[in-house]
């Protein structure tokens, strides 16, 4: 009996162990799931913060986005207006180029007017030309009826973008054109074909200078066709004149051109003149002295005495306005000069007639025009 009480009592106490056991087990089992349920819950909470930041970062990418669209387009806006003001500035360039002759040029005219005897041819057309000058200044219409080759010197500073430059001058050649301030005279040199345009081929002619400033200066000059044929270049020493190579060998061929040029050019007349130089850039440096102001002096002073020689004395040989007689045949005369190989000893001249249109600006950094440079 007594062995039987302790081995029930012993199940008991192994069934009590049991049932324990399981309800440890079942705690440990709930609190297992408890720990799933919040490792689950804060899966969630990362995930949610996860996409909460993913939120935000698009957000911030799209506001950049729209920052850069924004700046792009303010760029490309300034961009588009600092075109749209060169091209503006350059068609007003061309304009006033074309009808004004610069104060400095009509000055000389008016003293040469003023210099002719009344009655005569000389005087006769010199009114004709004052006349002109004033017409085409309120009409706003070109000085002649030749264009001339449009020659444009642009002053930039270093690292300049010529390329884009060079189209602006272009469309602004067009719209001149298109709007009645240039005619329409540039013409294909093996087809003959005028386009209309004033562009091509050359034309307009664009020479660009680095110089030290940080503005941007332009130059325009229209050299007209019949004062560009009587240019010359003669090589000294030159038998026919017994001009030899010194000052007065220069002398004595700048005389001949002019005395060749009577009648043709649309005198009164203004010399650029280069001693030296090759012939390629002897043309040009002579050119370049036209963009001189016509009251200034020659800082060399023998080239100074010639200048003013050669016009008193062109003015007595009584060739006159048009060739008509008279006695102004010479407005100015601007000597340069280039160095020149001993073999070769050129002396270019370049003749501009009455027509003396030339003009210049320095542009704003918005490039609106600053100053008129003539
Ligand atoms: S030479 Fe001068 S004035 Fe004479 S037609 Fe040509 S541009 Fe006109």
């Amino acid at each position: 009996m007594g062995k039987k009480k302790t081995k029930k009592k012993t199940a008991k106490k192994a069934t009590k162990k049991k049932v324990a056991k399981k309800k440890t087990a079942k705690k440990a089992t709930k609190k297992k799931v408890a720990k799933k349920k919040t490792a689950k819950k804060v899966t969630k909470k990362k995930v949610a913060k996860k996409k909460t930041a993913k939120k935000v970062t698009k957000k911030k990418v799209a506001k950049k986005k729209t920052a850069k669209k924004a700046t792009k387009k303010k760029v490309a806006k300034k961009k588009d207006n600092l075109t749209k003001n060169l091209e503006d500035s350059l068609l007003e360039l061309l304009r006033v180029s074309s009808t004004i002759i610069p104060d400095d040029v009509q000055k000389v005219v008016l003293k040469a007017l003023k210099a002719e005897a009344e009655n005569t041819s000389a005087k006769y057309a010199m009114d004709i030309i004052d006349a002109n000058i004033k017409l085409a200044k309120m009409k706003s219409q070109p000085i002649c009826q030749d264009t001339g080759t449009i020659i444009f010197k642009v002053y930039h500073p270093p690292g300049f973008y010529k390329q884009k430059f060079q189209k602006s001058c272009e469309k602004a050649v067009l719209k001149a054109t298109k709007m009645g301030y240039l005619r329409q005279n540039s013409v294909h040199s093996l087809t003959g074909k005028n386009d209309c345009m004033n562009v091509g081929g050359g034309h307009p002619q664009m020479h660009f200078i680095e110089h030290n400033k940080k503005t941007i200066e332009v130059k325009c000059m229209l050299k007209g066709g019949g004062c560009e044929n009587v240019g010359a270049q003669y090589a000294l020493p030159y038998p026919p004149l017994n001009a030899g190579r010194d000052l007065d060998g220069v002398r004595k061929v700048i005389l001949d051109a002019v005395q060749k040029a009577q009648g043709k050019g649309c005198g009164p007349g203004t010399l650029g003149i280069c001693i030296g130089g090759d012939r390629g850039s002897g043309h040009v440096h002579a050119k370049d002295q036209l963009l001189r102001k016509m009251d200034d002096n020659n800082p060399i002073k023998e080239l100074d005495d010639l200048e003013k020689d050669i016009v008193a004395t062109a003015n007595k040989l009584g060739i006159g306005p048009m060739g008509f007689g008279g006695k102004t045949t010479l407005l100015s005369c601007k000597i340069g000069h280039l160095n020149r190989l001993p073999a070769s000893f050129y002396v270019s001249i370049s003749y501009m007639c009455w027509a003396y249109r030339r003009q210049g600006i320095s542009l704003k950094s918005n490039n609106t025009i600053n100053k008129w440079l003539y």
